[in-house]
């Protein structure tokens, strides 16, 4: 005879799955001990500097979730797959790549709404008035310890978490509720012996297994660093505008990834799958809202993703690229002005060393004068040893 408490569980799961998540697995609201030291320590040791809100309060509060959800008993851990193909792109202009949790709208909403709609769906069915907090991405909460512990997958040495059926191409939701479920068993499934990710990240940004160095990686520099991409870094960011998903293209397990089902993931032709660069050098501040309204992108803000977009078009290299690249040297943002000198002294040519001298006669900031004089040099050194 089965238990109340299995009763509910499998309650609770059929629903989710109903609703449209892939995976479902619970875990009891127990602290995460064990997570909370290894987030302290790499916190103390820098490698999350430059993401301010992932402070060690906000580790220790994640990891009680007691203290998130007074009375919590269960935490649903929910997993959507976001994997889809790209459309194909026809044409000969300069793209971008985005990593493709980017290409649909933005997942939050989606998420958000679907937990929404589980919660009302499990005190309907099972007739009971519940307490619940829901999570994706935002606040506290752990998503990945949580993920792990319910056994929805397992740490890649990427750090992110594998799933057998969807592999790491999964957003992740959390339900901290009061309703006592029966948790499930961790998964016993690991990388074993690969280490593909860590020898194919261009940046050495896995600097060790499971330890991502935020610093290097390019999914932090095109999305969530707000100033300079240090200089040194930016040819390995190849032509990558918004995120980055080398580790995960590369990675065994996502060759068996289940495509996503679910309908608001679909890419059209609409989709962000790829960024057509030299519009994107002149795109205003309204022009970027409304088009990237309802999409992850928008994180970027205008500022960010121009300054993608000049790293990018300095990596391509391709001398056609210059005139729209001078016209953006008088871009009101400095921190673009500096890294569309760095694209124009990454290409070279006479045109290029002809604009970065005026450029450098008008521009009044200091960090710019200092890049303009840099890609000055660089251009120079370009045009010496092509005579
Ligand atoms: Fe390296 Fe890209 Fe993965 Fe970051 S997202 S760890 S840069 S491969
Ligand atoms: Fe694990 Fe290999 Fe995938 Fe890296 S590439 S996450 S080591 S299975």
């Amino acid at each position: 005879m089965h238990s109340n408490i299995e009763n509910n569980t499998k309650a609770v799961k059929d629903l989710a799955a109903a609703l449209g998540f892939d995976i479902v697995g619970i875990t009891s609201a127990l602290d995460f001990d064990d997570f909370e030291v290894i987030a302290l320590e790499r916190l103390e040791s820098g490698l999350m500097d430059g993401l301010p809100w992932y402070n060690a309060e906000r580790v220790k509060r994640g990891s009680k979730p007691s203290e998130l959800l007074p009375g919590a008993r269960s935490i649903i851990s929910l997993a959507m797959s976001y994997m889809t193909e790209p459309p194909s792109v026809s044409g000969n202009a300069f793209m971008g790549k985005v990593g493709r949790y980017a290409w649909g709208p933005d997942y939050h909403k989606v998420m958000w709404d679907r937990m929404s709609v589980l919660i009302d769906s499990i005190s309907r069915e099972l007739q009971v008035s519940i307490r619940a907090k829901t999570y994706c991405d935002t606040g506290p909460m752990l998503d990945r310890a949580v993920a792990k512990r319910a056994g929805v997958g397992w740490y890649g040495k990427n750090t992110n978490i594998l799933s057998s059926s969807h592999g790491s191409w999964i957003f992740l939701g959390q339900i901290i509720t009061d309703l006592v479920l029966q948790p499930d068993s961790e998964s016993k499934k690991t990388c074993g012996q690969c280490t593909t990710c860590i020898d194919m990240c261009p940046t050495g940004a896995i600097i060790a297994p499971y330890v991502l160095d935020n610093s290097k990686c390019i999914s932090f520099l095109t999305i969530e660093c707000r100033g300079e991409i240090p200089i040194q870094m930016r040819p390995l960011i190849g032509d990558w505008v918004f995120g980055c998903d080398i580790c995960q293209d590369v990675c065994p397990v996502n060759r068996k990834a289940k495509p996503t089902r679910e309908p608001a993931f679909q890419v059209g032709e609409h989709g962000f799958t790829s960024l057509e660069l030299i519009p994107l050098l002149s795109i205003t501040d309204l022009e970027f809202k409304q088009r990237f309204a309802n999409s992850p992108i928008r994180r970027a803000k205008r500022s960010g993703l121009v300054r993608n977009v000049c790293v990018a078009l300095g990596n391509i290299g391709d001398i056609s690229a210059i005139p729209a690249l001078i016209h953006t040297l008088k871009d009101k943002d400095p921190m673009v002005r500096s890294h569309c000198a760095w694209a124009i002294g990454q290409i070279g040519g006479s045109l290029s060393y002809k604009a970065l001298e005026v450029a450098l006669q008008e521009e009044s900031d200091d960090d710019v004068v200092a890049e303009i004089t840099l890609a000055l040099d660089q251009t120079n050194q370009i045009i010496k040893t092509t005579i």
